[in-house]
């Protein structure tokens, strides 16, 4: 599948917001956004442009899309799904987003950003209720277990971001097991439960048109 390879500290400045890409980096004075929040380009520092509705609901589409590494085609697929559950369609796309494996492979702590949980989830490395899973996109459910396979238990990059995962805030819809180096889905996530401040009902103004 087609994936965005070029470099990630540009898509943060942007879309004028810190989607923490990077992994530990992000945290740091090294971050690239940190030091110019300001859009790339080399006229983008002094010309100001006046953004049409269109262009703000497009960038918060693009924001959202970014921040979980998702394709265009795949991020609609979501929309689709989202708008045919009961509830607000915009909470009910990030939480589709929020189920993907590679997220709570993150969220959990296994890995220092979402594209690294992609890759290790790729490379074979979990199992979801005894069953190795290595599709990214796989969706948990309530009461799902997530683990490290065996044989990866001591592979650098989970143990040094088990090790570094004290820094992010706690979830309340997962609870993980650094021992066991598991974690268990308890409940969905809420809309406060997702804590990035993204404005998911301008995406649904976007593709309500
Ligand atoms: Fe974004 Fe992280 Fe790069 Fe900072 S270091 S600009 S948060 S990807």
């Amino acid at each position: 599948m087609a994936r965005y390879t070029a470099a990630n500290c540009r898509l943060c400045r942007r879309e004028g917001a810190k989607l923490f890409l990077k992994g530990r980096r992000c945290f740091t004075d090294k971050c690239a956004f940190e030091k110019r929040d300001y859009a790339p380009g080399q006229r983008s520092r002094y010309t100001r442009r006046k953004v049409s509705n269109y262009g703000v609901q497009l960038r918060e589409k693009q924001k959202v899309r970014r921040t979980y590494g998702i394709m265009e085609k795949q991020f609609r697929g979501y929309f689709a799904k989202a708008a045919k559950e009961k509830g607000i369609t915009g909470e009910n796309l990030l939480r589709f987003l929020e189920r993907r494996l590679d997220n709570i492979v993150y969220r959990l702590g296994f890995a220092p950003s979402r594209k690294a949980a992609r890759q290790i989830v790729r490379h074979g490395h979990f199992m979801v209720n005894d069953h190795k899973v290595d599709i990214p996109s796989f969706l948990v459910s309530v009461g799902d277990v997530v683990r490290v396979r065996e044989k990866s238990r001591n592979l650098a990059v989970i143990h040094d971001s088990v090790k570094d995962a004290g820094r992010r805030p706690e979830l309340t819809w997962l609870r993980l097991d650094k021992v066991k180096l598991q974690g268990e889905i308890l409940q969905l996530p809420s809309r406060e439960d997702i804590s990035m401040p993204f404005e998911e009902q301008l995406i649904v103004a976007l593709y309500s048109k």
